[in-house]
């Protein structure tokens, strides 16, 4: 079977890999506009606070690894056009302008997606960043070693735009976020966790300004300032926007479906509406498995469980099952907070019109008679209100507790409920936890029992 993959990232490079490692007979090409294969986004923030060897090793793969397995993999080719009568793409060579046509049997699009950028005046100053891929993570390096910029303006407080804002701080530099949400990772945490987040990020020196909206950067060639809404102007040397992002599908209108906001449209086997061509990745929306609805979400871990799913099925006429989904699972650190979030929030509950219930519990990690190492834990489960199915969790403290996110996640794949979760055989440890583990310390409190600790 003659494959062709469009987009060399986390789904590009695990499509290509699955079909040649775990699969036979299979003719892979991996065609990539960027000029560099395939930088990891995921590390940047490593690599801005000088915890990886070197930008260029922050990678998902070199050509040679993909080339070795029997694949082969080409930068600067721009897929411009699909013919999927004739199973045919026109690919652009962006380093001498040739463009030439090649077949597939099967085309598998990876085409992620772009920083979305603010339309407000002034939006193409210098010094306006974003924060994907490569090139940005030079630009982003530069100025965190330049000692003229004094005053970032972080616009965005998502994940990326909390890595941003922690490394300029940690640079020594004046940070300031603003987003139109009136706490930090609201995506992600509830009020909660997201207070405690916010407390965190204000005492290692971040501003917060929630609750407002960017109406313009300001400057003559270079911006100065960022000004919102309500009038407040904040001096700025450099933005770094990380507001969200846009589908790279623009190329693809007319040639398959795509649904509002440019999401290429897949059916539950991951097929766009064009025969033979599927889709993975940011550009898509997943399952979103404890929701059970699509809904974007913007993570590598989503992109190779999908590119996983289509090489296993890309042969047959029909997949004997449908992708199961994912439960969005992420973890970040921040300052000296970590936290992992999976499933359904009050976030993603609103934004879906679902039913849930939800329970928080606080308390220390391990022991109380422990003095050293004994930090406060948040945990938050969100469940169905009559059958107690659990549908997401968060949770949050100075320990390493960023497993305990995926648990929760395998406890929603299970489809467990807050009953068996309260009895879940965990460990015990005074090194590590409690007499019981938090998670079932969690459930117990949710089903309005006073646990034993
Ligand atoms: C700063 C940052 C940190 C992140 N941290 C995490 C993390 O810790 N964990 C996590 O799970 N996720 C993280 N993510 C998200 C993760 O990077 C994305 O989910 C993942 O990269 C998506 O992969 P993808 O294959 O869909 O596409 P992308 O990574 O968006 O890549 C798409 C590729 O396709 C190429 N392309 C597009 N159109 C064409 C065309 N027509 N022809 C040829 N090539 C084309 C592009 O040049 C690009 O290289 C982070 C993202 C950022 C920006």
């Amino acid at each position: 079977m003659k494959v062709i993959v469009v987009g060399a990232s986390h789904g590009g490079h695990e499509s290509a890999v699955e079909l040649l490692t775990r699969y036979e007979n299979n003719e892979v090409t991996v065609y990539e506009a960027g000029d560099f294969i395939s930088f990891m986004s995921c590390g940047m923030e490593l690599y801005l606070e000088g915890k990886a060897t070197q930008r260029d090793d922050v990678r998902n793969f070199k050509p040679e690894d993909v080339e070795k397995l029997g694949g082969q993999v080409y930068s600067q080719h721009q897929v411009t056009k699909i013919d999927p009568d004739k199973h045919e793409v026109e690919v652009k060579n962006l380093a001498n302008g040739e463009t030439f046509t090649d077949t597939y049997d099967k085309l598998i699009l990876s085409s992620g997606v772009t920083p979305t950028t603010i339309p407000v005046p002034g939006n193409d100053l210098k010094n306006v960043f974003l924060m994907r891929g490569r090139d940005w993570a030079t630009k982003l390096h530069d100025k965190l070693h330049d000692d003229q910029v004094k005053n970032v303006v972080v616009v965005g407080a998502g994940y990326i735009g909390i890595e941003a804002a922690e490394v300029f701080a940690k640079g020594g530099k004046n940070v300031t976020i603003v987003d139109r949400n009136q706490q930090p990772l609201a995506n992600y945490l509830d009020p909660q966790l997201g207070e405690v987040v916010a407390k965190t990020l204000s005492e290692n020196g971040v501003n917060l300004d929630l609750g407002r909206t960017v109406s313009e950067y300001q400057g003559t060639t270079e911006v100065q300032s960022v000004k919102t809404d309500d009038g407040c102007e904040l001096p700025a040397d450099l933005v770094v926007v990380a507001a969200g992002v846009t589908p790279n599908t623009d190329w693809l209108k007319g040639t398959v479906d795509l649904e509002e906001g440019g999401f290429i449209k897949t059916d539950p086997y991951l097929r766009t509406s064009a025969p033979d061509i599927y889709a993975v990745g940011d550009a898509i929306k997943s399952l979103f498995a404890p929701a059970g609805k699509p809904a974007p979400i913007a993570l590598a871990s989503a992109a190779r469980r999908q590119a996983r799913y289509v090489a296993e099925t890309l042969a047959m006429t029909k997949p004997d099952r449908s992708f199961p989904g994912i439960n969005g699972s992420s973890a970040l650190s921040v300052f000296d907070y970590h936290l992992a979030s999976t499933g359904v929030n009050a976030h993603n509950a609103e934004l879906l019109n679902l039913d849930v219930a939800e329970s928080v519990y606080h308390g220390k990690l391990r022991p109380n008679f422990v003095t050293d190492g004994n930090p406060d834990v948040w945990v938050k489960l969100t469940y169905h209100p009559e059958s107690h199915q659990i549908l997401g969790g968060q949770i949050l403290s100075k320990g390493a507790i960023t497993a305990h996110g995926n648990t929760i996640s395998l406890a929603i794949t299970a489809h467990m409920t807050l009953e068996n979760l309260a009895e879940a055989d965990f460990f015990f440890q005074p090194g590590f936890d409690r007499q019981w583990s938090v998670l079932n310390i969690a459930a117990q409190t949710a089903l309005g029992e006073t646990p034993a600790v």
